[in-house]
């Protein structure tokens, strides 16, 4: 297999983002195109069953709203119109994709975030570990910007960077941006006939960052190149190789497994960036002493459960950075999944006693391994 088309395959990639454009989604009347949206997910039922647990960023709340209440400018004239827009037009859509997945024997998840969800850290945790939970459910997670809440200032405002932190928060190894042009071209190809495409981005440098235009083609995202570089930008810093692919084609995920058209952006090696986020952390809000056995299984790669921990240092809160100690010293830093307060109160006790402490069920490790890393 082409090495571009199988770092987005199953076998490498257990977990896939993928992103639907709004131009796709909508047609001209303001209906939601759903053979084609039908044949996409036709294409994730195929991944499903080989393996591969599916995340959808769905643009189209604002464009589907919008046409249904009569708005200007795709309900983009003023914040007000685009929020009332998204608010009518995410309710569609969500039916939309919990019938489409259930004809095809699949669950539907509905989470809508805002950039504040994703930046910090804490609620960063809280989506991570809902993804987390829905994807090893085998549910299909259906996530778009809260645009009916989100601010002017506050908000991603193209979903093309919302699909790279997603894959992020997601763990994901790929994502996919369907969209309304089939990649990168070295200019324009709308206005400049010399325009050559680029099927491949393996430093994404200035040079191929000045090769993008900000405007949406089609008038209906809000996504552009700019937007599109971005994403590939913060989805490699993540460890997860992007393609931008077209959508205008049906079943366009199997096109891309049949011929590879589409720009891909190779995600070096190296630490995934939450790891390297930690590893090059200078403070520590707290400490978790462990007994060696929780120490060695941190070693093999595994997560810090409360049972193992001895003693509990400092104050902190869900989410803050803290060590772990041994009597030899620091093991290991990471995200702590419960505040000093709980985790002093579940010290010792195993998973299934903790509920019982604390009158509520607790997340399941103190510090999950994949927010955490070794010293
Ligand atoms: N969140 C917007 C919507 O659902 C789309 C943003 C974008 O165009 O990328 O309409």
């Amino acid at each position: 297999m082409d090495p571009r088309i199988a770092r987005f395959s199953p076998a490498a990639a257990s977990r896939l983002v993928v992103k639907i454009g709004s131009s796709l989604l909508v047609d001209a009347d303001g209906r939601v195109r759903r053979d084609w949206l039908a044949g996409v997910l036709d294409d994730l039922v195929e991944r499903h069953a080989a393996g591969q647990r599916l995340v959808i960023v769905s643009s189209g709340a604002i464009a589907l709203g919008a046409r249904r209440l009569g708005l200007p400018k795709g309900g983009r004239a003023c914040l007000e119109d685009a929020q009332a827009a998204a608010a009518t037009g995410q309710i569609a859509l969500s039916q939309v994709y919990a019938e489409l997945l259930h004809d095809r024997g699949l669950t539907a998840a509905q989470m809508l975030v805002t950039l504040d969800d994703l930046e910090d850290r804490r609620r960063f945790l809280n989506a991570s570990a809902t993804l987390d939970r829905l994807l090893s459910l085998g549910v299909v997670p259906v996530l778009n910007e809260n645009d009916s809440v989100a601010t002017a200032e506050i908000r991603f405002g193209d979903n093309d960077r919302l699909a790279a932190r997603v894959a992020q928060a997601a763990g994901a190894g790929a994502v996919m941006l369907l969209s309304d042009v089939d990649g990168l071209y070295t200019a324009n190809p709308a206005s400049d006939p010399a325009a050559a495409f680029i099927d491949t981005v393996d430093r994404l440098d200035a040079r191929i960052e000045a090769m993008a235009d900000s405007r949406s083609g089609s008038g209906l995202g809000s996504g552009g190149m700019v937007a599109k570089l971005q994403a590939a930008k913060i989805a490699n810093a993540a460890g997860a190789h992007l393609a931008i692919l077209s959508g205008k084609v049906d079943r366009p995920l199997r096109h891309f497994d049949r011929t590879g058209r589409g720009t891909v952006f190779v995600a070096g090696g190296g630490a995934k960036p939450r790891k390297a986020w930690l590893a090059g952390r200078l403070t520590a809000k707290g400490r978790l002493h462990v007994d060696p056995g929780a120490a060695k299984a941190l070693r093999e790669g595994r997560s810090l459960l409360a049972a193992g921990v001895t003693r509990v240092e400092g104050r902190f809160g869900r989410g803050d950075v803290i060590e772990v100690w041994t009597a030899d010293g620091p093991v290991a830093r990471g995200l702590s999944a419960y505040s000093d307060d709980e985790a002093t109160k579940l010290a010792g006790a195993r998973n299934d006693a903790q509920e019982a402490i604390l009158g509520y069920a607790p997340r399941s490790a103190a510090i999950h391994r994949d927010h955490l890393v070794l010293l």
